[in-house]
Order: structure tokens, then sequence, then C-alpha cells
């Protein structure tokens, strides 16, 4: 049982009390910084142990109790840490943001106050190509010449824009209807509060290559800069085991468990029951559920047993 004279000492993190309230930039204009935070590494094993200020043993006991919450999906002790970050992002990739239901928000109002006068410009050789294979994502860029006459249309439109909200606030018109018509690149500001397991279910999603890229830029800072200097050790076991890990279905484990056998023949029969290998006019239908086991293959550094070269290989 708890004494509840103990004495408790508020937990700090010395690491993330050196860059509190500094800026990282981002984008062209946008920015991050943190603004507070509660708890750090000690937290989460306290909670853990349920106990207070003796709850810490050894860094070695607490990084290794630190890991096991993180295999076994044992979250909770992570809510005992909260940060703030106060950030200004262009309202395309903020639409994206605040998709995440589960942080505390307050935003810059546009009705109250005048927008940003600040709009997200793309460089010449920042145009990205429409990606062939994924209709949510891009691959290469653009040339630069085309870039060059895109930036300037994009100049053009962002004058436009402010210069018809500006006439439109200069007439009388209501701030919040005069803003209807400022592009998506416009920057908003907001401060964003969130407990570190919905930060750390942020940043698996966001961070990863099927993000867009300008809310992945952010979500690496928050990451990299930020979380890793306020809780290390538990910064280390979500890169190990959700960043570094990858999914394995039923489907996945029992071919690979043929491979593992040497058994390439067992591997393509499993893949043919699962409706992995269905045949079109033009040779093997697309399947996006084996193109993702095969991209799992690739990681591994294994051969897709249903290519002909590795069916020529036994
Ligand atoms: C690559 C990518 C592509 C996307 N494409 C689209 C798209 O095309 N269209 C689109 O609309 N969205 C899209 N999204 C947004 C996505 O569907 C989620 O809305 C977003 O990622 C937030 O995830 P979340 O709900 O898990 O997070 P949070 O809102 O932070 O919630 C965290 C967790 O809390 C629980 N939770 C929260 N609220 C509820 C609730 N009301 N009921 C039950 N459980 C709850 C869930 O377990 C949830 O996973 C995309 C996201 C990504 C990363």
């Amino acid at each position: 049982m708890t004494n509840e004279s103990t004495r408790v000492e508020r937990p700090q993190s010395p690491a993330l009390d050196q860059i509190l309230g500094e800026r990282f930039d981002l984008l062209d204009d946008g920015f991050v910084r943190v603004v507070d935070y509660m708890g750090s590494d000690a937290s989460i094993v306290q909670a853990a142990r349920v106990s207070y200020g003796a709850g810490t043993k050894t860094v070695s006991q607490d990084r290794g109790l630190i890991r096991y919450l993180m295999r076994h999906r044992h979250t909770t002790p992570l809510e005992m840490c909260e940060i703030k970050l106060h950030l200004r992002v262009p309202m395309d990739c903020w639409r994206q943001w605040i998709r995440h239901r589960t942080a505390n928000v307050n935003e810059y109002s546009t009705r109250y106050s005048v927008a940003i006068d600040a709009a997200q410009t793309t460089a010449p050789e920042q145009w990205r190509a429409q990606a062939a294979n994924n209709k949510q994502g891009s691959e290469g860029t653009l040339p630069s010449e085309q870039g060059r006459a895109l930036t300037e249309s994009e100049r053009a439109l962002h004058e436009l824009a402010r210069r018809t909200y500006d006439q439109r606030l200069a007439a009388g018109v209501a701030r919040e209807q005069a803003r209807k018509d400022l592009p998506l690149s416009t920057y908003t500001e907001a401060y964003w509060k969130i407990d570190l397991h919905n930060l750390f279910h942020f940043l698996s999603l966001r961070m990863d290559v099927h993000a867009q890229e300008e809310i992945r830029r952010y979500a690496e800072v928050i990451g990299r800069k930020i979380v890793a200097r306020w809780v290390p050790l538990a910064w280390e076991a979500f890169e190990d085991y959700r960043l570094g890990g990858r999914f394995l279905s039923r489907l996945d484990r029992e071919i690979l468990s043929c491979i593992g056998r040497g058994d390439a023949a067992a591997a393509v029969a499993k893949a043919e029951e699962f409706g992995w290998l269905s045949q079109g006019e033009k040779g093997l239908k697309a399947n996006r559920e084996r193109a993702e086991f095969e991209a799992k293959l690739d990681e591994l550094g294994l051969a897709v047993p249903w290519t002909a070269e590795s069916k020529g290989n036994g």
C-alpha cells in the first residue's frame, strides 16, 4: 500500500526542458514548438508499478518494463504523459491532422481574427507527380520547366485570393464570411495537447510512407526531435516495436511457415487457396494483399515463391 505522506517529486525531462518553446521550422512558414508537458519515462514506469516515487528501480529494469508494455499493448501507463504543442500548419495538412480525435485542440479563429497572411508555396522542383499505382499517393516530381509555370500560377492565385479577402474586409464583410475563398494552403495555428499513447498512434499513422509528405514532415519532427528527447525509453520501444515492426496476418504466417520449411510448392498452394494468384487475360491479376505480402518478403530478404525465377530455383 502507498504511504500517502510520501513526498512526490514532479517528473521532469531535462532534455525536453532544454527545447521548451523552441521553434522547429517546417515547410516554408510552418512550425512546431513544445509549450508544456507532463510526465517522463519515469511516470510510465511509476503508473505501471502503481507506486509513488520509489517506483523507479534501475534504468535497465525501467527500460525492460517499458519495452514489455509496448510489446504487449499495455498502453494505459503511456496515457500518464501528456504534451502540449503550438503548431503552424497549412489548412490542407490541418484537415488531416484534426481527424485525430483524441487530442485537445484550440485553433486560431478566422471568425474572430483576420486570417494569417501566409500561404504554403511550392518551389518549381517540388511539384509531385500522381502515383501510377496508388491513387492517394505521389511519386517523383514534374519537370522543372512545368514546375516553374505551376509555381507562377500558384503565386497569382494566392495573390488574387488574398486581395479578394482583404477587399471584402475593407468593404465591411464579416470575417466569418470573407474567409470562404481563402485557399487550403493558408496557414492556421493551434494548441494541440495529447497523451503519449494517442500521440504514438498519430505518429504511427503519420510517419508512415503512406501519409502525405507535408503531414509526414511534421510527424517526423514531433517524433524524432521532440518525443525522442522527452521519453527516450518509450521512444526507443516505439521505434523497435511499432515503427520498425511489421504486422503478419494468419495468411502471411501460413505462407511464411511453408517458406521457412523450404517448401515453395506448399507456399504457392496456400497463396492459391487464399485467392492471391487468380489469373486474368493478361496473366496474374493485380492483388493488393499479395503485393503487400511480397513487400514484406522483400524487406525480409526472402524470394517470392510464385515468381518464375523462384519456381525455377525449386
Ligand atoms: C494514409 C491515410 C489515408 C487516409 N485516407 C482517408 C480517406 O480517404 N478518407 C477519410 O475520411 N479519412 C482518411 N484517413 C483518416 C483515417 O481514416 C482516420 O480518420 C485518421 O487516421 C485518424 O485515425 P483514428 O480514428 O485511428 O485516430 P483518433 O481519432 O486519434 O482515434 C484514436 C483511436 O481511438 C478510437 N476512437 C476514437 N474515436 C472513436 C469513436 N468515435 N468510435 C470508436 N473508436 C474511436 C479508435 O480506436 C481510434 O483508432 C486516412 C488516414 C491515413 C493515415
